[in-house]
């Protein structure tokens, strides 16, 4: 049985050239980055190039790029490095009730320790209204933070009208940028960010590996201590080859954003169309207008999501509910239940997620997969 894996926004293969990037400073170049001996040069050297990249992708300055152990932390770290640095000035934050944990449990925690949180609510498609974060706005407001592109239904905010409304009023602006990051072009000279997300797993580079972008005109607080790397901003000995890595995962998926985006407009389409051949009741969650074109939530009406995946499983297709889905306990997604979607749609959510390595003969036979499995599951289910 040939497995098909479509949960890529959960992670994503390493590309071989990534591997073959980072091998030499596993197996050669060891030295410490900071060492003032030749063997730190090395690295050294290795490690500012990679910045650049990096900085390049995002038409950023390589001194406001920071290396950090990936999404969540560079989340933690634009959140917390405001909230301390300001907590004179203000202790108010907004955010959305769709953002991904790393920002919501971070804003909780601040709850928790003297701060007050707004959770804007979203509509149907999942789009946060810049009008109501403008209305949100108070006089102790020190950060807005919401969410580039959706993790679970792909739902692309509009960050530029968000991020206008944060600069006139002068709030720093924070996007989680990490489901995006590789499916949209991002030029933080035009968008209007001060701090922004991205992880390199998400683009076939390694796991645990990330980084955030601070405006140079921005100040945090740190959220380690400790050495003097990336400029007091984060201390602790730097990933050498997951940094080498990043960047060149960060440069193949900048080659290939727009090719990629075309073949996965393709894969929606081969799955949407099977399906209807099929006579499958099925429902699309989402934007179909402000979309990230490898997330395809849906749901099957009459079945359950736990259910599906089982069965999905047990064909050789890996798909995923879009929520956390820890051991034993399965929670609805907190995303589906902002948008105010009807049990039913809830209750039979799937994500399919689409990346390197997929192949249209992949995605016809997964859509036929599930579509069969909706079929007997459903007609079990009455
Ligand atoms: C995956 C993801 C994260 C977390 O990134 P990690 O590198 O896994 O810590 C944060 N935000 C979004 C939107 C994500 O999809």
């Amino acid at each position: 049985m040939q497995h098909i894996y479509l949960d890529h926004a959960a992670t994503t293969p390493l590309h071989p050239d990534v591997l073959e990037a980072m091998l030499p400073y596993y197996r050669e170049f060891h030295g410490n980055p900071s060492s003032l001996h030749s063997f730190g040069q090395r690295t050294r050297h290795a490690v500012d190039e990679a910045r650049s990249v990096i900085a390049e992708s995002l038409h950023a300055l390589p001194s406001e790029i920071i290396f950090t152990s990936g999404g969540t932390e560079a989340d933690n770290t634009a959140i917390m490095g405001i909230a301390t640095a300001l907590k004179d000035k203000g202790r108010h934050i907004i955010t959305s009730q769709i953002e991904h944990h790393a920002v919501i449990d971070t804003c909780a925690f601040l709850e928790k320790n003297g701060y007050d949180v707004t959770y804007i609510p979203v509509d149907k498609q999942g789009r946060v209204s810049p009008e109501s974060v403008r209305q949100a706005i108070r006089e102790d407001t020190i950060l807005i933070s919401i969410m580039y592109g959706n993790n679970e239904v792909g739902t692309v905010q509009p960050i530029s009208e968000i991020g206008a409304i944060a600069q006139e009023k002068g709030i720093y602006f924070h996007t989680d940028a990490v489901q995006a990051y590789g499916m949209e072009r991002m030029d933080v000279r035009s968008l209007p960010v001060d701090l922004l997300s991205i992880s390199a797993h998400k683009i076939n580079g390694p796991k645990g590996m990330g980084a955030l972008y601070i405006g140079k005109n921005v100040k945090i607080n740190p959220h380690l201590h400790g050495g003097n790397q990336e400029k007091k901003r984060r201390a602790g000995t730097e990933n050498v080859a997951g940094i080498i890595g990043f960047a060149k995962a960060a440069e193949i998926s900048g080659r290939t954003l727009e090719d990629h985006r075309m073949q996965y407009e393709k894969y929606r389409s081969i799955m949407l169309e099977a399906w209807s051949e099929m006579n499958v009741p099925f429902t699309v969650n989402g934007s179909l207008e402000h979309y990230l074109p490898h997330i395809l939530n849906v749901s099957f009406p009459g079945t359950r999501t736990e259910m599906m995946l089982m069965n999905l499983d047990i064909a050789g297709i890996a798909a995923a509910s879009g929520s956390a889905c820890t051991a034993g306990s399965f929670e609805v997604s907190h995303v589906l239940e902002a948008m105010g979607v009807a049990q039913e749609i809830l209750q039979s959510a799937l994500r399919f997620s689409f990346g390197y390595g997929n192949t249209e003969e992949q995605i016809h036979e997964a859509a036929i997969k599930t579509g069969e499995i909706v079929l007997r599951v459903s007609k079990a289910e009455r």
